[in-house]
């Protein structure tokens, strides 16, 4: 039997997905509102027990409605952690305000509170923690600085539906917070993000905000500039199907990971471990590799025998945008981890034969790609 090209991430869309998209397009409910809309966000806020939750077009809107709906603009600074998708830094630009990096800690690879405590200014406005791969983020000491220094904190979720800390999921911890349903993500809507927040005023300024500023009770009256940032109605039909199915994308991705433990004993790299307070979804399960190892050229290695990886993010702070943003500032872990992470393939599709060959084939090319010196 050929072997399977094994991707990074793939879809996974075998619940009710096409049935409830035909029925957007048999009704005629398309577009940016509709009864899926509100099914969507109503199964996502009680998924993550929070009161509210709004669908917005993707997760990059979500975080650029979320930190204007909490009043950062210009001159403000808002506190991300220099390893994380773009995304994170680029919604604080947006907003006219300027990301402050700070870097990660060793053992869950999201914010360091050490770090965001000596990045504290008198323009700091909120703390961005990020919960990375799947992992949730350290976040007691991260409201504790919060409340100390009159902060907001918004998580960035993108990457970690139903991932708990200390028993609490995530997007319930901090003010608000944005997920994303990119294709890659632990669930899908093709593009797409949700909001979600314990506060009424909150949720309702990220409504106006994401429907061109619309008044709610008075039509084509604006009060503000807001966006077009609606979901549409054929996207949350996806939604919906895949919550149904959410806790099985849950259990599938943990049951990967665990396999990944086992398989992965052996071998010299660090694996990814989860905080004794932490639930991981491992939305991608990553490893580092020891400096010896060129970390490029094993991909390239692996991709010939039909695996795929991929490289951890980039210091945001090394990115062409924000190169003057940190200047005098080193980030030890991030500047680690982004030269020798990498991550493996991880959808809920992986099985335990897959991951066996994939531990294979890591360990043999472990041993040609050493860097030459
Ligand atoms: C995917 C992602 C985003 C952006 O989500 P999109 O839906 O692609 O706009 C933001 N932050 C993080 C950490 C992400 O991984």
């Amino acid at each position: 039997m050929a072997r399977r090209f094994i991707p990074v991430a793939e879809p996974v869309l075998a619940g009710n997905e096409k049935k409830y998209v035909e029925e957007c397009l048999d009704s005629g409910w398309i577009s940016g509102s509709g009864t899926y809309v509100e099914a969507f966000e109503n199964s996502f806020a009680e998924f993550c027990g929070v009161e509210h939750a709004v669908s917005i077009v993707n997760g990059t809107a979500a975080l650029h409605v979320a930190l204007l709906a909490l009043g950062i603009g210009p001159g403000d600074e808002v506190i991300v952690p220099d390893l994380t998708f773009i995304a994170s830094a680029n919604a604080v630009t947006y907003c006219g305000a300027q990301p402050v990096f700070a870097d990660v800690d060793a053992a869950t690879w999201t914010l360091d509170p050490q770090d965001i405590a000596a990045k504290i200014s008198m323009r700091t406005k909120a703390i961005m923690p990020v919960h990375l791969y799947g992992h949730p983020a350290n976040m007691t000491p991260i409201i504790e600085l919060a409340k100390a220094h009159d902060l907001h904190v918004i998580e960035d979720a993108a990457e970690a539906h139903g991932a708990e800390y200390k028993g609490q999921r995530v997007g319930s911890l901090g003010d608000i917070a944005a997920f994303s349903f990119f294709g890659n993500k632990v669930i899908t809507t093709g593009e797409g993000g949700m909001i979600t927040t314990n506060d009424e005023e909150l949720a309702k300024k990220a409504r106006l905000l994401k429907g061109q500023g619309m008044n709610p009770e008075r039509r084509y009256y604006f009060p503000i500039v807001g966006y077009n940032y609606r979901m549409t109605n054929i996207q949350a039909a996806i939604g919906v199907a895949q919550m149904e199915r959410i806790g099985w994308f849950i259990e599938r991705r943990r049951e990967v990971a665990a396999w990944y433990d086992v398989a992965l004993k052996n071998l010299p790299v660090l694996t990814m471990t989860e905080a004794p307070w932490a639930k991981s979804v491992y939305w991608l399960y990553s490893i580092c590799v020891s400096e010896e190892i060129d970390r490029d050229l094993l991909m390239a290695q692996l991709l010939e025998k039909g695996i795929e990886t991929r490289p951890f993010f980039y210091p945001t702070h090394l990115q062409p945008p924000y190169l003057n943003a940190a200047e005098n500032q080193t980030f030890p872990i991030t500047t680690k981890l982004a030269a020798q992470g990498l991550s493996l393939p991880s959808s809920a599709r992986i099985t335990e034969q897959e991951v066996a060959r994939i531990a294979d084939a890591l360990g043999a090319c472990l041993q040609t790609s050493a860097k030459i010196n």
